[in-house]
């Protein structure tokens, strides 16, 4: 597949590129007409000492957009609305900019010496990059409705990302992801996802670098192929296969939906995956999309669109790729057709998940679900 990939600067300098995959697609020229300013610095790390975490403190992102009508959407082409939208062009397939109101950032006014004078006080630079990934310019679509070669575009995009934010020599860590539906705080209805290049490996990124570590020093395996083994041995948690990808929930699910797609080869991550992979991932994610979005139905039987929260756990970007193994985790809050699970005293206050649903009904359930 021909990809045409165009980088362009906003009014205030963030960089927009554009992935065109239709032939025809005109070069993309448009210049950003807005008078928006300078763009957002970026914010303070702050080391939390109780659990050794670091926090991101970005007082700016309480101004961003919340919920705007369709005609002021900041993700459609300019021109289909009433105001000049973050993509100047009238038209495009995919495409990607720095969010305006980044957690992370290139550029940053912190000092390294503010504040940080022992060891319960550590600050640093929020330095990395946020960015927008704009699935489709139809505002009313969602991923699951893409063609198999837009979605294989959007492939190739987080591999693209993933590549060139995984070697700024401040990035720890890029997380493709996207977040669907009111229920999970999503702020703009336009079908979107965003990417994260953080300058650490965050929590639970390193908890399961820890683990795939300690198990290769132990047996000399990837931890994550020993998983997948143990799933297709195990059946009763499968919910869909490939002859490059395997989907299934997780043995120990915490979510009242969730599941793990992960391809059969060992790859560290996206853009590793090769053009077939790439090709039967499309049509195997498509495919498990569809799933979620009929997982509960209405009393009248009408399917109910899932929110959800969908993320690629990749190796980090300087350490541990030899025992790191790509996963795409896609996991719901919603319980019931109407009730939602809530991340309460015990989730919240000290990590100790609940999980109301057997692992194996929802694998059943979604393997069953009348596509
Ligand atoms: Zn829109």
């Amino acid at each position: 597949m021909n990809l045409t990939r165009t980088s362009r600067r906003l009014a205030d300098g963030r960089e927009i590129i554009y992935f065109d995959d239709t032939p025809d697609a005109p070069p993309r020229t448009a210049e950003d007409q807005r008078p928006l300013g300078e763009r957002a610095l970026s914010g303070e790390l702050r080391h939390d000492a109780l659990v050794g975490d670091w926090v991101a403190v970005a007082g700016h992102r309480l101004n961003r957009t919340f919920l705007p009508p369709k005609d002021e959407c900041p993700l459609c082409p300019t021109g289909t609305g009433s105001v000049p939208s973050e993509v100047p062009e009238a038209a495009y397939d995919v495409v990607v900019f720095e969010n305006r109101f980044p957690s992370f950032a290139p550029v940053s006014d912190h000092h390294p010496d503010d504040g940080a004078t022992d060891d319960l006080d550590r600050t640093a630079p929020a330095l990395g990059r946020c960015e927008v990934v704009c699935f489709t310019s139809d505002h009313d679509s969602t991923f699951a409705d893409l063609s198999p070669s837009r979605a294989r575009t959007v492939i190739d995009v987080w591999a693209d990302r993933t590549a060139e934010l995984g070697a700024l020599p401040e990035v720890e860590q890029v997380f493709c992801f996207e977040n669907r539906g009111q229920q999970i705080g999503v702020t703009l209805h336009h079908p979107h996802g965003q990417i994260y290049a953080y300058p650490y490996v965050p929590q639970r990124s390193a908890a399961i670098l820890a683990q795939a570590t300690e198990h290769h020093a132990r047996t000399g395996r990837l931890l994550g192929a020993d998983i997948l083994a143990a799933e297709l041995e195990a059946k009763v948690r499968i919910v869909a296969e490939s002859e490059h990808w395997v989907a299934y929930v997780p043995f120990a699910a915490r979510w009242p939906v969730e599941v793990h797609l992960a391809p059969r080869r060992d790859v560290p991550d996206l853009p590793s995956l090769t053009p077939a992979e790439r090709d039967d991932l499309a049509s195997v994610y498509l495919d498990l999309l569809r799933r979620l979005d009929r997982y509960y139905v209405t009393k009248d039987g009408s399917p109910i669109r899932l929110p959800y929260i969908a993320g690629w756990h990749q190796a980090p970007s300087s350490r541990g790729r030899e025992v790191s193994r790509l996963h795409l985790q896609v996991m719901s809050v919603l319980r019931s057709p109407k009730k939602l699970k809530y991340l309460a005293g015990s989730e919240s206050g000290v990590g100790g998940w609940v999980n109301d649903v057997p692992p194996e009904q929802i694998a059943e359930r979604l393997r069953d679900v009348a596509l």
